[in-house]
């Protein structure tokens, strides 16, 4: 881990210490310039909001992974269902009648536990039309989207049977209609277009675990969800490139081990991902402890290789990506 402050003891060199210091400033600076933190981000014209911005242990005072896209006042796609994104979607004033797509990267537990809450709650909205929802395809232990789903809702051995009217669109339930991503594909695939929102799926390497990224497209601008990968697939820089935000995870420090890094992404592999996708806006999530302890440099080295706008999440930050007098002329829905 480079150390970005100097250790008891130490003498930086005067011009590095220098350069840092004016890199952690410049980060604490875009980091109140980028994220607004205000009750509504449903006002924005186009907004992505984060629901959680957490891993996978409850030592981070996070929820787990949860992104929302807010448009014209509508919460129209949800990116992962973390642990604790559920209390988040209610506090953000999410509706589950307004979802279009819920997009499931994999099927880790601070990507997905929150999923038959949701859809407990989702029982009392208004619900009335079918919900799209899009996952991985199996691999080793770990289900296709089509196995979760009847793993936790089938009629007999779904662990929560009585939402099984999600399956069948039976029993004051709206039908779910799941698209699965196979996991060998090396191009991207379009998971969904309509009323102007496209989205398409990558498979990325996260160790074992079947996992995808997701672009969205919406009035003109353009989203991209790395989710947990390691960052060695060359494909996911292309479906990243020209972003108008991308959000990547920060799981992991610098030194980290072996298996963690068959896993997750490295900051200087974050960095070298920024730098040549070249978003308008990243946005580094999924803080763990583990990487929440080195938050600093992790941001000071990104900054150093990317040099462009960096924010770092925070559960609840809303970040607009519309001004509001070009609502009208940027937007694709009529
Ligand atoms: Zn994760």
């Amino acid at each position: 881990m480079t150390a970005v402050f100097p250790l008891p003891g130490e003498r930086p060199v005067q011009g590095l210490w220098a350069r840092r210091m004016a890199l952690s400033v410049l980060v604490l600076t875009l980091l109140s310039l980028n994220a607004v933190a205000e009750p509504s981000c449903s006002a924005h014209p186009l907004a992505l909001q984060i629901l959680g911005s957490g891993g996978p242990v409850a030592d981070d005072s996070r929820a787990s992974s949860g992104y929302l896209l807010w448009h014209q006042g509508r919460s129209r796609l949800l990116v992962d269902a973390g642990s604790g994104v559920f209390t988040r979607f209610g506090e953000a004033g999410a509706r589950f009648a307004d979802l279009d797509l819920l997009a499931l990267s994999h099927f880790h537990t601070d990507h997905a536990a929150s999923l038959p809450a949701l859809l407990k709650s989702g029982y009392f909205s208004s619900r009335r039309r079918p919900l799209p929802v899009v996952g991985p395809g199996a691999a080793g232990p770990f289900p296709s989207l089509d196995q979760f789903l009847h793993r936790l809702l089938d009629r007999k051995q779904g662990a929560f049977a009585y939402l099984a009217g999600y399956l069948t669109g039976t029993d004051g339930l709206v039908k779910l209609e799941p698209t699965t991503v196979k996991v060998d594909l090396r191009e991207p695939v379009t998971v969904y277009d309509a009323g102007g929102l496209r989205v398409e799926a990558l498979p990325v390497p996260h160790g074992i675990v079947p996992a995808l990224a997701f672009r969205a497209t919406v009035a003109g601008r353009t989203l991209v969800f790395g989710s947990d990968q390691n960052g060695s697939g060359a494909a996911f820089k292309d479906l990243a490139r020209g972003a108008d935000l991308l959000v990547l995870h920060a799981a992991i420090p610098e030194r980290a081990g072996r298996a963690a890094r068959s896993l997750h992404a490295v900051p200087s592999r974050l960095a070298d991902i920024a730098r040549d996708t070249d978003p308008a806006t990243l946005v580094i999530s999924h803080w763990m402890a583990r990487s929440l302890r080195h938050q600093q440099a992790i941001a000071s080295s990104i900054v150093e290789q990317y040099g462009g706008k960096l924010a770092l999440a925070q559960d609840l930050d809303c970040f607009p990506l519309l001004p509001e007098v070009q609502q009208e002329q940027d937007s694709d829905v009529p």
